[in-house]
């Protein structure tokens, strides 16, 4: 007889944990992902800024379930669920399952602004990562051979969107670029030139965190000559003009956009009720309504506690996976489901060498301490020996020599799927 089929969609931080907590249940998984590596999103801004290496922070499917059997892995877009027979559909087969746990993640929100979905840089995958890569480094070629001064100096603005953790990361990481990597590699240039800004539409960054560590962030980036301007919305980008919603303008050719996250487009494929942003609405025990054999947890899912949203982050990804994991055994014991609920780890994000902060339970803290903690917490959470090992060097060697060695500008990556990513 054939093993009960769990099928997860999405490899990610949820999908991963979800089928390493079902390593010991009598079932058969397929996991499902239109790329073959799980994707360690929170160190993206740090390929994006040249520090580490692309391969650094992914990690190969397949190699993660090697030696067990009962795991399958099918390399593949979903582009249809169909709920009532029990099948998904992808652009590389049809999959039939028992049960179903949906773990596609998010993507970029940018609001309905066709102009800055057109023309701003997202930070959403390692294609997104390597194509600022290049462009920033590409900034700074043009700069060094631009007559014209206020082109020169377009070029060299750089302009991130969103005081949230990936903004402020990248913020701070664009400046120590700037700051302490770059100015011997160009001699002749005038760095005092170069401005970056942070713009955030709310009155704070780090929306959730204590206002005190707020402050402290902003005058962490403000010493890092990053010019930080709150109460401050994008309204247009036209690839060299910002158009700020009340009114002003900023003269660049570079807006990274970090100002918003809405559920992965998978959401639209399954005919079940949403909610903000999209995301498909759960029951306490993270089924869908009426669907008691499908699952939806991390960025995709809606899951309110205390009469507010659960935030898209890892941790909630991870824990919600072990939960929807435990709810199916608890089924195929004929017992019955548990609710979730969500234990908030805490709150961490760096602003650079030596500056973070971190909200642990009562415990809040700022500075060195907190920074390597970030450091540990990182290396800890990446998967693989060899992955962590390399972060650590990296991060050791910039520290020590003020260097990034990834400071490649690889040909147009868009052109580069063209020619040689082809559908299997
Ligand atoms: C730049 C950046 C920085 C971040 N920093 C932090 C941080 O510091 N701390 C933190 O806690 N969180 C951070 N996050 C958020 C965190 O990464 C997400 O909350 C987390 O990844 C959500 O996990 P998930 O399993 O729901 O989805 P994901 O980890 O996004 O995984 C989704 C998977 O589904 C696959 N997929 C999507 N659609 C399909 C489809 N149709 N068919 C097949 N496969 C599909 C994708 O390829 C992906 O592998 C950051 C996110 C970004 C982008």
């Amino acid at each position: 007889m054939q093993k009960t089929h769990v099928v997860i969609v999405g490899a990610g931080f949820g999908g991963l944990k979800a089928a390493q907590a079902l390593a010991k249940a009598p079932v058969r998984i397929t996991l499902v992902d239109r790329r073959n590596y799980h994707l360690f999103q929170p160190l993206l801004y740090q390929v994006a800024t040249a520090e580490l290496a692309p391969a650094d922070i992914a990690y190969p499917i397949r190699k993660i379930f090697r030696g067990r059997p009962d795991f399958g892995f099918h390399l593949g877009e979903v582009q249809k669920v169909n709920l009532a027979e029990k099948k998904l559909y992808t652009d590389t087969g049809d999959l039939a399952y028992d049960y179903l746990i949906l773990a596609a993640g998010g993507e970029t929100n940018h609001f309905g602004m066709e102009s800055v979905a057109k023309n701003s840089f997202g930070l959403k995958d390692i294609e997104d990562s390597i194509v600022v890569r290049n462009h920033l480094l590409r900034m700074f070629e043009l700069a060094g051979r631009e007559q014209d001064p206020e082109v020169r100096r377009a070029l060299l603005t750089f302009v991130v969107a969103g005081g949230g953790p990936t903004g402020v990361e990248s913020a701070g990481a664009i400046s120590e670029l700037v700051g302490l990597v770059l100015p011997p590699d160009y001699p002749h240039l005038d760095f005092s030139q170069v401005r970056i800004i942070l713009l955030e539409a709310a009155g704070r960054l780090l929306a959730g965190i204590p206002d005190r560590l707020g402050d402290y962030t902003f005058r962490a980036l403000q010493d890092k000559q990053v010019e930080v301007r709150l109460n401050t919305a994008v309204s247009e980008f036209n690839g060299e003009k910002i158009i700020l919603k009340s009114g002003g303008e900023i003269a660049t050719r570079t807006l990274i956009w970090a100002a918003g996250v809405r559920a992965a487009a998978l959401a639209n494929a399954v005919d079940s009720p949403k909610a903000s942003l999209n995301r498909l609405v759960v029951t306490p025990a993270l089924e869908l309504p009426n669907h008691p054999e499908v699952f939806a947890i991390g960025d995709l899912a809606y899951f309110e506690q205390q009469g507010r949203p659960l935030p898209m982050v890892a941790p909630v990804a991870v824990q919600q996976a072990s939960h929807a994991a435990q709810n199916i055994m608890r089924h195929l014991a004929g017992q019955d489901r548990l609710p979730f609920v969500y234990k908030t780890p805490g709150i961490l994000a760096t602003i650079g060498r030596n500056k973070a902060v971190a909200v642990m339970g009562r415990w809040q803290f700022s500075g060195f301490f907190a920074w390597v903690l970030w450091l540990n917490v990182h290396i800890l959470r990446l998967i693989g020996f060899h992955n962590r090992l390399s972060v650590s060097f990296s991060w050791a060697w910039e520290y020590l020599f003020y260097d990034r060695v990834v400071r490649l500008m690889m040909p147009d990556i868009e052109n580069l799927r063209e020619k040689y990513v082809r559908k299997p």
